[in-house]
């Protein structure tokens, strides 16, 4: 009996696959994005023409290329943005943000840094790319280069930057890291239009800043930013500033621990995200006695190592001025602040020497919390 001839090959759905791959590999979601990014990069132009960026100089420096990812990888004709969740099982922020005596680390910066991580699912993404489709021209970015990142996982349907200008998901909300792939393959776009915003009249966000960094919808002042602040930013901290940081000593998330949508956010069991050495729950006077070699043995692989050694203290030494100036900070506690401080007044770095100094200011000339028992 002769045989039928086989049937023609299914019209492939690019996105959809590609999506199947990238949460194969661990991804929560994945996307192609149009490159239209004309008004998202007029609205960098104007944030740093308004000096907002900081001193985040290189930011300025390739700003004309953020808009044009051809620019970054010649003959690239689509992106691909694609969505890594972090939320970690950790302990509750809210209760630490409350503790003045403990040390608050953003949640993203809890476990492994997720640069490497999020580089190499996204190569073995672009690989799987060359053997299901064709081979192409392509290089992966981790927030590593000048892209437009936020701006095209709106563009691909990832998700709308919220009014704290994070990308927010319906079913996530904004704890996750975002990646790129540009390649040459002709890939049509996934979503027609970019997801609209759904912030509504919600300013949780605006509202819950520590430092009215958020200075109005989708404007962000980084000068103002806690994360900025205790990350990025070299030298002193303002002196204004300092008190709202609270126990904050590396990042914050309070615009997000406030946003509604990331009520639906769900944790994510990744073990490079999980927190390492008790972060999640430690206590500002502990790391403030870590040595240098052992912020650089602990803090390996992470983060957290982005800081360096004298901002990591630097940022202790005014979280600890802010647990001093608290009521709820105990006398005992109070004065083993004030003895590690005043251990650490020499240390060889005059901004560190400065925010100590500044930190021994804050403890109330008359202590209520320490009962004078002259008269007992
Ligand atoms: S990270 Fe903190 S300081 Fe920065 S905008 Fe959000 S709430 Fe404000
Ligand atoms: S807190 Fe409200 S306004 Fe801010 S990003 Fe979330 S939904 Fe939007």
């Amino acid at each position: 009996m002769p045989t039928s001839p086989a049937p023609p090959p299914l019209p492939r759905d690019w996105p959809a696959l590609i999506r199947s791959w990238a949460q194969s590999l661990g991804f929560a979601d994945a996307a192609i994005a149009t490159l239209t990014l004309d008004e998202d990069s007029a609205h960098l132009q104007r944030w740093l023409a308004e000096g907002r960026h900081g001193g985040m100089a290189w930011m300025a420096e390739h700003a004309a290329l953020r808009a044009d990812p051809a620019r970054l990888q010649p003959g690239t004709v689509t992106v691909i943005s694609a969505r890594l969740d972090y939320r970690p099982s950790a302990a509750d922020a809210e209760a630490l943000l409350a503790d003045p005596e403990a040390a608050y680390i953003s949640r993203y910066a809890l476990g492994r840094d997720y640069h490497k991580l999020m580089r190499q699912r996204l190569k073995k993404l672009a690989e799987r790319l060359a053997e299901e489709i064709a081979p192409h021209g392509y290089r992966v970015f981790a927030d590593s280069a000048p892209l437009l990142e936020k701006a095209l996982a709106r563009n691909a349907g990832l998700g709308w930057i919220g009014k704290h200008t994070l990308v927010l998901n319906r079913e996530a909300g904004s704890w996750f890291f975002l990646g790129e792939i540009c390649t040459d393959l002709p890939i049509a776009a996934t979503a027609a239009e970019p997801v609209t915003s759904r912030c509504g009249s919600c300013t949780a966000c605006l509202d819950i800043c520590p430092t009215r960094a958020i200075t109005g919808p989708y404007q962000l002042d980084a000068r103002r930013c806690i994360s900025y602040l205790t990350i990025e930013h070299h030298g002193d901290i303002p002196e204004d500033l300092r008190p709202l940081i609270g126990n904050r000593i590396f990042g914050c998330d309070d615009c997000q621990l406030a946003c509604p949508w990331n009520r639906y956010a769900k944790l994510d069991a990744t073990p490079d995200f999980a927190p390492r050495h008790g972060l999640d729950s430690a206590r500002l006077i502990d790391l403030f006695a870590w040595t240098e070699a052992d912020y650089l043995q602990r803090t390996e692989g992470m983060a957290l190592r982005r800081a360096g050694y004298a901002r990591w203290l630097r940022n202790l030494a005014v979280a600890i001025g802010n647990a001093l100036a608290n009521p709820a900070t105990t006398a005992s506690a109070a004065t083993s602040l004030v003895a590690a401080l005043q251990a650490r007044a020499a240390f060889p770095d005059s901004t560190v020497q400065s925010h100590i100094r500044w930190a021994l200011t804050r403890r109330p000339a008359a202590d209520s919390r320490s009962p004078c028992r002259c008269s007992d």
